[in-house]
């Protein structure tokens, strides 16, 4: 599999590439995910990640195509492929991505657009908890852990993300509208975007992307 989910945040894209991931053996790259561990792990990455995330603005073009470029490089994703949740999220990641994938002979199979309205968005958002650990995405209304405060999958305390917070929210939107509705462009005039209605619960989501790529 060799696909790329895309869409605002919130929408469910972490979701869906933990499902796939782990069901399908499809090794997932999720830069969100990446930056929060280089952050967790106080590099000079992280360091430097952290000053855009922590303002809902996106980190430079330069360092997340490296940070990418050498996770897509590993063997694993050479073996099996990969899941790309939050990258490209401008259209010169999307040329870099082109070029990486080219050279790498693993053409993208599909690009699945996530969509849902705003008001679904900032709602899931706002009580949004994920893992330390894992990764794993919980919601405090919707999808409550069975233990509170602590992750059903590997007991790991869960957290909010300190860009959930709704001023960070409103910004990451605009963020999304002003540099990666672009890309969703780039990927339709490619012919190779697949819009997918993510107000469904997190199950249908995952059967209709597994049918598309299947
Ligand atoms: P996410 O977990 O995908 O919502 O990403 C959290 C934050 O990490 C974003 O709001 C950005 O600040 C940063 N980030 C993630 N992916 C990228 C990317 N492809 N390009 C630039 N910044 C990114």
């Amino acid at each position: 599999m060799r696909v790329i989910l895309i869409g605002p945040p919130g929408v469910g894209k972490g979701t869906q590439a933990a499902l796939i991931g782990s069901r399908k053996g499809v090794q997932t790259l999720s830069s969100g995910e990446i930056f929060r561990r280089e952050i967790e792990a106080q590099t000079d990455l992280g360091r430097l990640a952290q000053r855009y995330i922590s303002h809902g603005e996106l980190v430079p073009n330069g360092v997340t195509i490296e940070m990418m470029a050498k996770r897509l490089r590993e063997s694993e994703v050479r073996k099996h492929g990969f899941i790309l949740d939050g990258f490209p999220r401008t259209v010169k990641q999307a040329d870099a991505l082109n070029e990486i994938l080219f050279d790498m002979e693993m053409p993208l199979q599909k690009v699945f657009w996530l969509q849902a309205p705003d008001e679904l968005i900032v709602s899931r958002l706002s009580g949004r908890l994920g893992c330390t650990k894992c990764g794993a995405i919980y919601h405090s209304v919707n999808k409550p852990p069975t233990r509170e405060g602590f992750c059903d999958v590997c007991n790991s305390p869960i957290v909010v993300r300190s860009d959930d917070q709704p001023e960070t929210i409103r910004e990451r939107l605009r963020v999304f509208r002003e540099s990666t509705a672009p890309v969703i462009e780039y990927y339709k005039d490619l012919g190779l975007l697949v819009a997918v209605d993510a107000t469904r619960d997190a199950e249908e989501v995952y059967k209709e992307i597994i049918r598309e790529t299947d």
